[in-house]
């Protein structure tokens, strides 16, 4: 075999192949380039899910005409000189390659004007070749439309998932970038639908509630850390919030959203034993870090970081969230009526209690648990849900000793100390009535009055796509305009 120089398209294209995977790459390239040219205002649009168009507006310092040609050349930047200013980058972009990568797998339209320019330009490029360049009287910022991402690039195309998953994709990075960025007026439009609008006001929580909904924003828990000249801001779950996967742990370092398994084993481990085995937090961090000890250029999309002294900020990092948790009211809070009335004469019968507990309301947060072993006392010894409900696992009579946390339920057996998961074990009751449920036949519960309930608008998609699942199992739910829909009935087994 000749060894020989790859073609420069040829090579444009592999380049291209590390930075630019999918649509939410493209999408996250510009972003990123609009905050670093200041930006308050950055509108994202997409056509069926970016494969078609992307399209992202800013209102930044925008693009010389004169310069238009470099800023689509590759290794161009406006963000370094010299190769010693790697280790002091304050912008997110610097490698001088993104727009050179999505416009050699794309069409790519660069229309750009800034403050006092007699006029802007526009050029476009298509599979990296320039097809037009022109002046052109536009608005100040600079906007970059990708049209028929990949179309050069088939295989690529067909690694795409289905719309819906690389709509999400989309949808949780700018929900996050609108996060660090409260300052920054982000509006996302998915096939011309609103789908996450902010309004620069600077309200973390605010962005919070757009995205993960009302309830779970008014319980996420403040971090706020600061040490020599390292500071850490953001929002951690409290123990009794949690998801099954790590989709919800996000770090921003100096501003950009890095993908660091170190930094969330930290998190994690600052919520050690606090947790169940395979639940994990929703957690949103923004760290802040002298810039010379990050190195950043590591990884062409930039997502990963190397800290010159990972111990110092791994640390930081549990110290941070440790202290936000046991701010929380409720942690560690021992009811100590356990110990003094007639409670530890009762003995339990874990899912009857459960299910016992569940017919009167459907608790779902620790406030709504029942907080003392005599609420559990009283309404518990159902004896319908014994041990047939828990198939394979016998669990023998137990007394209960006292609750911690309002989370846990210490009880004593015969083999010794039993620490039951209040959540979990209501969970699973649940599970196991509905499965019962529906082997008999579900029987269907119309509500008197249908209630009504929001879907935050960026999930309102994968809400589509459960409803008729949710259906089946007998929730009768129909939309009620917008983002609000009704519930007319519920499987009875969960009245
Ligand atoms: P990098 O961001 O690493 O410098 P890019 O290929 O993303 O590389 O962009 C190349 C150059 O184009 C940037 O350095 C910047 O000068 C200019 N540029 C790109 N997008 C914008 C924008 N939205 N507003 C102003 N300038 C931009
Ligand atoms: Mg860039």
């Amino acid at each position: 075999m000749l060894i020989r120089v790859l073609p420069e398209d040829v090579a444009a294209k592999i380049a291209a192949g590390e930075v630019v995977e999918r649509p939410v790459s493209v999408v996250k390239e510009l972003v990123e380039n609009a905050l670093d040219a200041g930006a308050t205002e950055i509108i994202v649009e997409t056509v069926e899910a970016g494969k078609r168009l992307i399209e992202v507006a800013d209102n930044g310092c925008g693009i010389s005409y004169e310069e238009l040609p470099l800023a689509i050349a590759r290794f161009a930047t406006s963000k370094l000189r010299t190769a010693d200013d790697l280790f002091n980058i304050r912008t997110l972009g610097f490698r001088g390659e993104a727009l050179a990568s999505i416009a050699a797998v794309s069409r790519l339209t660069l229309i750009s004007c800034p403050p006092n320019a007699e006029h802007g330009g526009r050029i476009v490029v298509q599979g990296g070749k320039v097809e037009t360049y022109e002046p052109a009287g536009v608005p100040l910022g600079t906007v970059v439309r990708v049209e028929d991402l990949f179309y050069n690039v088939p295989a690529r195309l067909k690694f795409l998932k289905q719309d819906t998953t690389e709509r999400n994709l989309v949808n949780a990075l700018i929900s996050r970038y609108a996060i660090a960025y409260p300052e920054v007026r982000f509006r996302l439009i998915h096939d011309g639908k609103v789908f996450l609008q902010t309004y620069g006001h600077g309200n973390r929580r605010e962005i919070l509630a757009a995205y993960y909904g009302v309830d779970i924003a008014r319980q996420m828990l403040e971090v706020i850390f600061e040490e020599s000249e390292l500071s850490i801001q953001g929002f951690t779950s409290p123990i009794a919030l949690t998801r099954s996967n790590r989709k919800d742990i996000t770090f921003f370092v100096n501003g950009r959203w890095v993908q660091d398994t170190t930094l969330t084993s930290a998190l994690l481990q600052a919520y050690h034993t606090m947790l169940m085995v395979g639940r994990y937090p929703i957690a949103m961090l923004l760290i802040w870090i002298e810039p010379e000890v990050v190195d950043v250029n590591v990884h062409p999309t930039k997502a990963e970081v190397r800290f010159r002294q990972p111990e110092r900020v791994f640390s930081a990092v549990q110290r941070a969230v440790r202290r936000a948790l046991l701010s929380q009211p409720t942690s560690i809070h021992i009811v100590p009526s356990a110990w003094s009335s007639g409670a530890s004469h009762q003995s339990i019968d874990l899912a009857g209690q459960m299910a016992t507990n569940h017919d009167e309301t459907a608790p779902r947060d620790a406030q709504e648990i029942p907080r003392t072993p005599e609420d559990l006392a009283s309404n518990s010894l159902s004896t319908r849900f014994q041990q047939t409900t828990l198939p394979g696992a016998h669990i023998p009579l137990l007394r209960l000793v006292g609750q911690v946390g309002a989370t846990y339920l210490v009880a004593e057996g015969p083999d010794g100390l039993y620490l039951i998961d209040q959540h979990a074990a209501h969970e699973r009751v649940l599970f196991e009535r509905l499965m019962h449920e529906r082997d008999r036949g579900l029987t269907i519960q119309p509500l008197l009055n249908p209630q009504p309930f929001r879907v935050p608008s960026v999930r309102l998609e994968e809400f589509y796509h459960y409803i008729t699942l949710l259906q089946q199992w007998g929730f009768e739910i129909e939309p009620f305009g917008g983002d609000t829909f009704l519930i007319r009935a519920v499987p009875a087994v969960l009245r």
